[in-house]
């Protein structure tokens, strides 16, 4: 009888023992989780701190879209143009000639020049950036 009640105490002891780490496991745990749901929340915070700093690149929201294809500078190509390169002869983009009267677009940025057809399609499907000098596309507005 009395060696029953020891027993029975150890195991009370025990279970105590174990609801008590158990206990403790959680709060560590819940701990954890609090201190990198607040790294997250700063990271998030100086992520769109950043983003506020830089409003040229959000306004295009890393995309070109075809309203802003409209703001960049057209014009019919003519070999006499006294405002072009006169090396350029050459579309990157196709690899083909430019010939006298061809729609073309000179890039704001960095003015190298291509066919309309071809920089756009690059623009708005590939990156907005110019394909020769990677120079970023400033978006109109
Ligand atoms: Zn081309
Ligand atoms: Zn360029």
């Amino acid at each position: 009888m009395f060696a029953l009640l020891i027993i029975l105490r150890a195991v009370f002891m025990w279970l105590i023992t174990a609801v008590f780490f158990l206990f403790l496991t959680l709060l560590a745990i819940f701990f954890v989780h609090l201190f990198s749901l607040g790294r997250h929340l700063q990271l998030h915070r100086r992520r769109r701190q950043l983003h506020v700093s830089t409003p040229s690149y959000s306004s295009c929201g890393g995309r070109v879209s075809k309203e802003d294809l409209l703001g960049l500078p057209g014009f019919r190509f003519s070999k006499g143009s006294h405002q072009l390169d006169p090396g350029i002869s050459e579309c990157v983009i196709c690899l083909d000639r430019i010939r006298e009267g061809e729609l073309c677009r000179i890039l704001p940025g960095c003015t190298h020049v291509f066919h309309l057809e071809c920089v756009d399609a690059w623009l708005v499907k590939a990156t907005p950036a110019c394909p020769i000098c990677r120079a970023r596309v400033i978006c109109p507005g």
